[in-house]
C-alpha cells in the first residue's frame, strides 16, 4: 500500500482525506520501525503490549530499537485477557513516562483501542504494530471501549503509521485470522445498506469509496481458501482489506463503508455480555455470524412486496415507550443511550415514516436491484465460512438462537443508521 491517503477530485464532490501517513504491510515490516521513527523525528517511544503480543512481536521490536540506539519505555500488561475499560487504560497511564512523545502499540483489538486512547490523552502520535489481522479498527479514529459498564465508541486517535509484518500476521492464532476475515465479510452488507440508505433517507453516499471497499472484499474472497494454509497472499489481502476499511471510513467521514446491520448484531452480543455476563466472542467472529443473519434477512426482503396499508397500520400501533421497556430487559443499561437517541432523531415519527415509506414504494425495484448487485446468497457465504471452520450461528457466539428475532428488532435502535431491520420496520414486516 502507498503512503498517500487522499482522493482530491472525487465525483461525489468531497475531498477524501485520511490522516494515516504510513502503511507498511510486507514480510519483515518490523525492520522498518526504526526508519519510521527517525522519519517521525521523535525522542522516545512508549511501547504498549501484553504477554502474548510481547512474544509475537514485542521482544523483536525492543531488539530493533536497541540495535538502532533508540531510547524507549514500555508497559506490558501482566495478563493476556484485557478489557477495554477505565481500569486497563488507567494501568497504562500510571506507567506512562511523560518524556515519551510517541506511542507504539504492539497487538490488535483491545491493545489498539487502549493505546489510541493513551495517544489522545498524551497528545502523541501513534503507531500500531499489528500481531493479528483480526479487526478493522487499525485505521479508525475511534476506540471501542467500555465506559461505566456500557459499550461505547470513543473518539481517540488515528494511527500515524500501521505496520503489519506478514511473517507475524500469518502465524497469528487461527481464530484471530478468521475473525479478521469475518469482519471483511461484513462489507457485503455495509455497502448494500449504504446504497439503500442513500435512496431512502437521502444520506451521503460515495461510489468511489464504496468501490474501494468492494474491491478489497473481492480480493479477500478470492484468496480465502488459502487462509488456513497461512498463505502470505491470503493473509495480506485480509490485513490490507481491514486497513482499507478504516481508511474508507475516514474518507467517507462515516462508518457506512465498513459497518452495517451485521455490526449491530455483534454490538448487541457485547452489550448483553457486559450487562448480564452472557458469553461473547471476538468482534470479527460475531460480525461474521451477523453477516449471515443479515444475508438471510435480505433474502426475506427480496421476496417482499411493499404493502402501504399494512406498513401504516403497523407504524400507528407502535409505541416507543412500551418498546423501550423490552429494550431495557434485553439490552440493559445501554438502553438509556438508545432512548436519548430516539428523542433526538425521532425515527418513529409518523410523518417521517410515511415519507420514507413513499420513497421505498416508489424505488422498490431499485432497492431490489441493489440487493441483487451487492449481496451473495446466504448459502454461498455459509458454505465458505463452514469450510474454514468459522462459527455460523448466533448460539456459537453467545446469543441463544431463540433470542435472535428480538435481537434483530433491537438493532434498529442502537444508532441512527438505516439498515435491514429499519427497512423491515418501515414496511411493517419486522415482527
Ligand atoms: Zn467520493
Ligand atoms: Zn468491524
Amino acid at each position: 500500500m502507498s503512503s498517500e491517503f487522499m482522493i482530491s477530485n472525487c465525483s461525489c464532490g468531497k475531498k477524501h482525506i485520511c490522516s494515516v501517513e504510513h502503511v507498511v504491510i510486507q514480510e519483515g515490516a518490523l525492520e522498518e520501525i526504526p526508519r519510521l521513527l527517525h522519519l517521525a523525528e521523535i525522542q522516545k517511544p512508549f511501547l504498549v503490549m501484553d504477554q502474548h503480543t510481547k512474544l509475537a512481536a514485542g521482544d523483536q521490536v525492543v531488539r530493533l530499537l536497541e540495535a538502532a540506539s533508540i531510547d524507549y519505555r514500555q508497559y506490558t500488561f501482566p495478563t493476556g485477557d484485557i478489557e477495554p475499560n477505565e481500569h486497563s487504560l488507567g494501568r497504562v497511564m500510571m506507567a506512562f513516562d511523560p518524556h515519551c512523545d510517541f506511542i507504539i502499540a504492539i497487538g490488535s483489538g483491545v491493545i489498539n483501542d487502549i493505546a489510541k486512547m493513551l495517544a489522545r490523552v498524551s497528545r502523541s502520535r501513534y503507531m500500531i504494530v499489528a500481531t493479528a489481522p483480526s479487526m478493522d479498527g487499525f485505521a479508525s479514529p475511534s476506540s471501542s471501549m467500555e465506559q461505566e459498564g456500557v459499550k461505547v465508541s470513543l473518539e481517540s486517535a488515528t494511527a500515524w503509521a500501521i505496520v503489519g509484518d506478514l511473517t507475524i500476521l500469518r502465524n497469528a492464532p487461527t481464530r484471530l485470522l478468521l475473525a479478521g476475515f469475518g469482519d471483511m465479510l461484513a462489507k457485503y452488507v455495509s455497502i448494500c445498506e449504504w446504497r439503500i440508505a442513500h435512496i431512502v433517507t437521502g444520506e451521503y453516499y460515495c461510489g468511489t469509496v464504496a468501490a474501494l471497499t468492494r474491491d478489497a472484499l473481492r480480493t479477500c474472497i478470492k484468496n480465502a481458501p488459502k487462509l488456513l494454509l497461512r498463505d502470505t497472499t491470503a493473509t495480506k489481502s485480509v490485513m490490507e482489506g481491514l486497513v482499507l476499511s478504516g481508511i474508507a471510513m475516514s474518507y467517507a467521514g462515516v462508518s457506512r463503508p465498513a459497518s452495517g446491520m451485521e455490526h449491530y448484531i455483534s454490538h448487541l452480543i457485547d452489550m448483553r455480555s457486559l450487562a448480564f455476563g452472557t458469553p461473547a466472542d471476538l468482534h470479527g467472529t460475531q460480525v461474521g455470524v451477523g453477516t449471515l443473519v443479515s444475508l438471510k434477512l435480505y433474502e426475506k426482503i427480496r421476496k417482499l412486496q411493499p404493502d402501504r396499508a399494512k406498513a401504516l397500520k403497523a407504524a400507528a400501533a407502535f409505541d416507543f415507550s412500551v418498546w423501550a421497556e423490552t429494550l431495557r430487559t434485553f439490552v440493559g443499561p445501554g438502553t438509556e443511550l438508545m432512548v436519548a437517541l430516539e428523542k433526538r432523531d425521532r425515527k418513529y415519527d409518523p410523518q417521517a415514516h410515511a415519507k420514507r415509506l413513499e420513497t421505498i414504494i416508489s424505488n422498490w425495484d431499485r432497492i431490489l436491484a441493489i440487493i441483487d448487485e451487492e449481496l451473495p446468497s446466504y448459502e454461498e457465504i455459509h458454505q465458505l465460512m463452514s469450510s474454514l471452520g468459522m462459527p455460523t450461528t448466533v448460539d456459537e457466539v453467545g446469543l441463544e438462537a431463540a433470542l435472535l428475532p428480538l435481537a434483530i428488532r433491537c438493532t434498529k435502535d442502537i444508532r441512527d443508521k438505516y439498515m435491514a431491520s429499519r427497512l423491515l420496520w418501515d414496511l411493517g414486516e419486522l415482527d
